[in-house]
């Protein structure tokens, strides 16, 4: 199902009866061709919906209610065709809760030189409505994302677009449930964080599944679905012709991931739950149902289908990811949950290994992943593991993790550059090679400064802008790591932060 289908972005267009109802009557003509244009553009990955012009306070007021309750609107687009006197936004604006984007556009693209005369100076006043709209934002303190440009061009609609796959992911993070099976890793402290504060500022609700109770619906899992799903990882992945040799070691061990990829989704459909986070220390009790090995195959495989995943009780980075995946919906390169795992020291090309000791997403893989089955040393059963073992594509992309500052979240976004890796024939795990921008010693001196986790969000296909959209709309920090970044800057702009938010309490 196309994550998109049902959601709708209303546009709501302000004007005024100053200049009569024929006025109107053309305002409402041209937001009709123009939401109809952009709905036409192919650009848009939610449909827009023209809710009407609004011409005074009762009208937005009950235009921005009717959004907060219609749970398929995700957003709001405001744009002023004529000049339209901003105290008739503010009880609307201090009620609305959905996402909003102010696009200051103009139904004619060009100055009609030759023909403009004062009626169409009355009705085309964007320029200055616009303007009186931008104020009331300010001046109310109203988050939103400001979008500046002529309605049909490329640029402008693809802005538009980031917005609304971000308002996307905003929707499904109100609703969406991480599973821990099992606690954090213990003396973590990154990972770790305020979940109520979470909940109340990202939406995402986070709650503890006791492993015995997975363990109930590893109990019910049924040999022939799993004799299915062993076939299904043959035909998908490349694969060792022995390992299909039903009699031997390798095969159960395969079988064994396949019924442990069948109980968690199994749990996670049954309790809605749209991400998860494992524990390798707690894998079910050895004299009952258990896990006889950290069940990494299937963290990648339902990351792939859009499971949100964090490792080692990783909750914020198993919401995060969840994200990362919705706005990332349809776009070609894929996401990962990803971790730093050891650096290559090599002049201007020093670079960070990207691995987990499984469970990275196949949808960043750059050919067919293998399906391997290899001892894997950590965790509380030692075991011969499953696992698809991949590199991923090269290319730039964009990685992200929260961190619980204590009086706040902080969003930090690395854009980095996927390089090509060496082969790693004595580490078979799935995994990327990035140099991050600026460059090493910047980028992960800025991040480590920053409080940042050895885990991150990353993908190919989302960049910065999405996330300054998602910070926006949630009202936490952001600071972004990029070509420009320095330290010096880095240093001043978390120290002018710190200030910033110890001010101004309603962030915190
Ligand atoms: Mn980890």
């Amino acid at each position: 199902m196309n994550t998109f289908e049902n959601l709708e972005v209303w546009f709501v267009t302000g004007a005024q009866l100053l200049y009569g109802g024929d006025a109107v009557i053309a305002v409402d003509a041209h937001s009709n061709e123009m939401v109809a244009g952009l709905n036409a553009g192919g650009r848009l990955p939610v449909k827009v919906v023209y809710k009407g012009t609004a011409n005074s306070s009762k009208e937005v007021e009950s235009v921005f209610k009717a959004a907060n309750n219609d749970s398929r609107c995700i957003g709001v687009i405001t744009w002023m065709h004529t000049f339209s006197p901003a105290k008739m936004w503010i009880h609307g604006l201090q009620q609305l809760r959905k996402p909003l984007l102010h696009l200051h556009t103009q139904f004619n693209r060009e100055i009609p030189w030759d023909t403009m005369d004062m009626d169409f100076m009355n009705l085309n006043q964007s320029a200055h409505g616009d303007r009186e709209f931008g104020h009331i934002c300010a001046r109310m303190r109203v988050r939103r994302k400001v979008v500046v440009g002529y309605w049909q061009d490329e640029d402008t609609q693809r802005r538009i677009a980031v917005w609304m796959r971000v308002c996307a992911a905003w929707a499904d993070a109100q609703d969406t449930l991480v599973l821990r099976f099992g606690d954090q890793m213990n003396n973590v402290a990154v990972t770790d964080g305020d979940k109520v504060e979470a909940e109340q500022r990202m939406g995402y609700h986070v709650d503890y599944c006791p492993v015995s109770e997975l363990m109930e619906y590893h109990a019910r899992v049924k040999d022939e679905e799993v004799d299915a799903l062993v076939g299904e990882y043959f035909r998908l992945y490349d694969h060792d012709a022995a390992l299909e040799d039903a009699g031997s070691a390798a095969y159960a061990k395969i079988w064994n991931s396949a019924k442990a990829e069948l109980a968690l989704r199994a749990i996670l459909k049954d309790k809605g739950a749209k991400a998860f986070t494992t524990n390798f220390d707690d894998l079910g009790q050895t004299d009952g149902s258990h896990f006889d090995q950290i069940p990494g195959l299937a963290s990648q495989r339902l990351m792939a289908e859009g499971y949100g995943f964090g490792a080692e009780g990783d909750w914020k980075s198993a919401a995060l990811y969840r994200s990362v995946w919705v706005m990332n919906q349809g776009l070609p390169k894929g996401c990962s949950f990803l971790e730093d795992y050891t650096l290559n020291f090599d002049g201007k090309d020093s670079s960070i290994l990207q691995a987990h000791m499984l469970e990275i997403c196949p949808l960043i893989a750059s050919g067919r992943p293998r399906l391997e089955v290899h001892f894997l040393g950590i965790g509380i059963r030692k075991s011969e593991t499953a696992r698809l073992v991949f590199t991923s594509k090269t290319g730039t992309g964009c990685t992200a993790t929260v961190v619980d500052m204590g009086n706040r979240f902080r969003l930090i976004v690395n854009d980095v550059e996927c390089i090509e890796p060496k082969p790693l024939p004595k580490l078979p795990v799935a995994s990327a090679l990035w140099k991050p921008m600026p460059d090493f010693e910047t980028g992960a001196g800025a991040w480590i400064l920053a409080g940042g986790t050895h885990h991150s969000c990353f993908s190919y296909d989302l960049t910065a802008e999405y996330w300054e959209d998602y910070a926006e709309i949630a009202g936490i920090e952001m600071v972004h790591i990029n070509k420009e970044t320095t330290l010096g800057g880095f240093r001043k702009e978390l120290r002018m932060n710190e200030v910033y938010y110890m001010l101004n309490k309603a962030l915190c």
